[in-house]
C-alpha cells in the first residue's frame, strides 16, 4: 500500500502550494501528456495559436507546459483522471532557472578546450589542464566554476543553495530561484552534459517517481530555493538571453555529441550536416524552410534514435542561432517542426540500409 503522502497528486499539490506551476507528464516518456484531438496538429497543418485555444481556459493539460498551473482543482481532477502521471514544474512560470547536469556514458568531446564549454575557448588556459579528467555534467560545471572564480558549483551560504535533485541515473537536477531580468523562452547548453532550461521548459518534481525510478530531493529548500552565485547567474545569462545580432555567433554551429549506438549516431549526423548546411544558407527565409526541414526530419527520427528530445530541441535552437536566426524565432520553427515530425515517426527498418558510414 504506498504511503498517501507520496502520491503524485500529493507531490502536486504540495509544490503548487509553494507557488510552483505544475503540469502532468507521463511515467514512461516524462513529456507531457497527449493534447486532445483538436490541439494535436495532423501531418503538414499548422499549430493552432495557443494564446486562443480553448482548451486552457476550460482546464484541459493540452500544449503541455503551457497549461502548468498552482489550482487545487484543476491539479485535482488532472490527477483523478491520470493518477500516474508525473507531476512536471514549469520554469518560468515558476520563476525558476533549471540546470541538469547529465552523467549519460558518452566520451567527452574530442577536442576538450573548445568544446566542453560552448563559446568559451580554453586553448592556452591553465585550466585547461583539468578538460582531461571530465566524465560527467558535474565535473563540467566545477570546472566552469573554477575558471570564473567561484569556489564550487553551490555555494553552502543558504541564499545561494538550489534545490538539488538526484535523477535515477545519478545525474543532478539544480534548480534555482530566476533572477528579475527576463530569460530567453528555450532551454541552451551551458556546457558539455549540462542544460539549462527557463521559460516555457519544464523539469520532474523533485520527489517524484518515473518509470526510470525516483527523482530524490537531497538538499535546499523547496520553499526558498536559492538565487544562483553571481558568476553562475551570468553563465545562465550568458547562454539564455537574448544577444544583441552584432555581437553573435563568433563561433561555428554547435556539433551534437555522438551517443553510443547506430541510431542516436544516425541522427547527431543528421543535425550536424543540416547545420553546416544551414550555416552557408545566406537568405534568411531560406534557412528558416532548411531549420524546419531539419527539425521535422529529426522529430520522425527521435523515437527510433532514443536520443532525449530537450537535447535534441537544444541542438536544433543552437543551430539556428548559429546561423544567426533570431532565438525566439529558431525556438518557435523547432518547435513546432520538432513536433510535427515526432507526430509522424519513421520506420527504422527503411533506414537501416541507409546509414552514414
Ligand atoms: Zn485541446
Ligand atoms: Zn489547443
Amino acid at each position: 500500500m504506498p504511503n498517501p503522502s507520496t502520491t503524485p497528486l500529493n507531490l502536486a499539490m504540495r509544490l503548487a502550494g509553494y507557488g510552483w506551476h505544475i503540469l502532468p507528464l507521463s511515467p514512461t516518456s516524462k513529456r507531457p501528456l497527449a493534447n486532445c484531438p483538436t490541439c494535436t496538429p495532423t501531418r503538414g497543418a499548422a499549430r493552432h495559436p495557443i494564446d486562443s485555444c480553448p482548451c486552457l481556459p476550460a482546464g484541459r493539460w493540452c500544449h503541455g507546459v503551457r497549461a502548468a498551473t498552482t489550482d487545487p482543482d484543476r491539479l485535482t481532477a488532472w490527477w483523478r483522471s491520470q493518477p500516474h502521471a508525473v507531476p512536471g514544474v514549469a520554469a518560468g512560470p515558476s520563476g525558476l532557472i533549471l540546470i541538469d547536469l547529465d552523467t549519460h556514458a558518452t566520451d567527452p568531446p574530442a577536442n576538450a578546450a573548445t568544446e566542453l564549454l560552448p563559446g568559451i575557448d580554453l586553448t592556452g588556459h591553465p585550466i585547461a589542464a583539468h578538460a582531461a579528467s571530465i566524465r560527467t555534467g558535474l565535473d563540467t560545471l566545477a570546472l566552469l566554476a573554477r575558471l570564473r572564480g567561484g569556489t564550487h558549483p553551490w555555494p553552502i551560504d543558504p541564499d545561494h543553495q538550489p534545490v538539488v535533485t538526484v535523477t535515477p541515473s545519478g545525474g543532478r537536477h539544480l534548480w534555482y530561484r530566476a533572477p528579475a531580468a527576463p530569460l530567453r523562452q528555450a532551454i541552451g547548453q551551458l556546457g558539455w552534459q549540462i542544460d539549462i532550461k527557463v521559460g516555457w521548459n519544464y523539469g520532474i518534481a523533485p520527489g517524484a517517481t518515473t518509470a526510470a525510478g525516483t527523482y530524490t530531493h537531497r538538499s535546499g529548500h523547496l520553499t526558498a530555493p536559492g538565487y544562483p552565485p553571481t558568476w553562475l547567474a551570468r553563465e545562465v545569462a550568458r547562454v539564455a538571453s537574448p544577444v544583441p545580432l552584432q555581437r553573435r555567433h563568433p563561433y561555428p554551429p554547435p556539433r551534437a555529441p555522438r551517443p553510443d549506438g547506430v541510431p542516436g549516431r544516425y541522427l547527431t549526423t543528421v543535425i550536424n550536416r543540416g547545420a553546416a548546411e544551414l550555416a552557408k544558407l545566406k537568405l534568411q527565409d531560406g534557412r528558416q524552410r532548411r531549420l524546419s526541414a531539419l527539425a521535422y526530419q529529426a522529430g520522425g527520427l527521435l523515437a527510433w534514435s532514443g536520443l532525449p528530445e530537450h537535447q535534441v530541441t537544444s541542438w536544433l535552437i543552437a543551430a539556428g542561432e548559429a546561423s544567426d536566426l533570431p532565438t525566439r524565432l529558431a525556438a518557435r520553427i523547432v518547435h513546432r517542426a520538432l513536433l510535427n515530425g515526432i507526430g509522424s515517426p519513421v520506420t527504422p527498418a527503411a533506414l537501416r540500409h541507409a546509414l552514414p558510414a
